[in-house]
């Protein structure tokens, strides 16, 4: 699905990958968990293509195809899709709208006809009830007044509705309370696919209890300096990182 080789970005001159390498196969969860400030957020930015991250060495290959050669929008129509740390509102655009355009982007992208009004509505009504939404967050503009916890419901949603081939998820457990954390959790999970991938990134142990990756990752300082199964994560909540950064730095 996705391969990246030693990859280096500069975020305002400093570089905060410093050769991070990654392969994920169709089908497989992975998880990175790491320190504050180890360059977690970094990484999902640049496989997103925002704007303010340099990409100065390596390689990022998508589907056979170069990842950090394509636009913002080629990426997210070629089925890359993140989900942020910090949802963006966007005042004035209903979220149902934003769905939609979205959706028919990618249609459009890959030859398809538009979706009809009464196919979207019932797509999305049933994604809702999933969610455990009410159907007034529709016609609410994107995230306005939305707290942190409808945020990443909403992240989710889009995700139900677009279907990424990759999702990307960031700290989409911060801020959740254990209610809410199951609900996500269960959006996550029936992402779950033979032809999809899902990359979490996490610093909690406690989203693994949920969602249970094949691969987890420690990130520090630009690098992935470990990687393991799912015991791994106990080992990390129980331990701390210090153990793995001795003799790194
Ligand atoms: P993590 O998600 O692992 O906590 P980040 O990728 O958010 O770490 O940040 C890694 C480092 O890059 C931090 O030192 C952070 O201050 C810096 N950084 C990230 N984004 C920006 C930005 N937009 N402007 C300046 N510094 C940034
Ligand atoms: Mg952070
Ligand atoms: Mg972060």
């Amino acid at each position: 699905m996705i391969e990246i080789k030693d990859l280096h970005a500069k975020v305002e001159g400093r570089e905060i990958l410093k050769g991070l390498n990654l392969t994920i196969n169709p089908g497989e969860i992975h998880a990175i968990m790491g320190p504050n400030g180890a360059g977690k957020s970094t990484l999902s930015a640049v496989l997103a293509g925002r704007e303010g991250y340099e990409v100065t060495g390596g390689s990022v290959t998508f589907e056979g195809q170069d990842l950090l050669d394509m636009e913002v929008e080629e990426r997210a129509c070629a089925g890359l899709m993140l989900a942020f740390q910090y949802p963006v509102e966007i005042p004035g655009v209903k979220n149902v709208y934003l769905l939609k355009a979205a959706l028919n982007a990618q249609r459009k992208a890959r030859g398809e006809p538009e979706i009809e009004a009464p196919a979207f509505m019932q797509l999305v009504r049933e994604k809702l009830k999933f969610m455990k939404m009410d159907n007034s967050f529709l016609h609410r503009a994107v995230n306005e007044g939305f707290s942190g916890g409808e945020k990443k419901r909403n992240e989710i949603l889009q995700m139900l509705v677009l279907e990424p081939k990759l999702a990307i998820l960031d700290e989409i457990d911060s801020g959740l309370d254990i209610d809410a954390l199951k609900v996500v959790a269960e959006g996550v999970n029936s992402l779950r696919a033979a032809n999809r991938s899902i990359l979490m990134i996490t610093h909690y142990q406690r989203l693994l209890d949920y969602i249970v990756p094949d691969f987890i990752h420690v990130l520090a300082d630009g690098q992935i300096i470990k990687s393991g199964d799912k015991s791994l994560a106990l080992e990390l909540e129980e331990k701390g990182y210090d153990w793995l950064l001795e003799g790194t730095a």
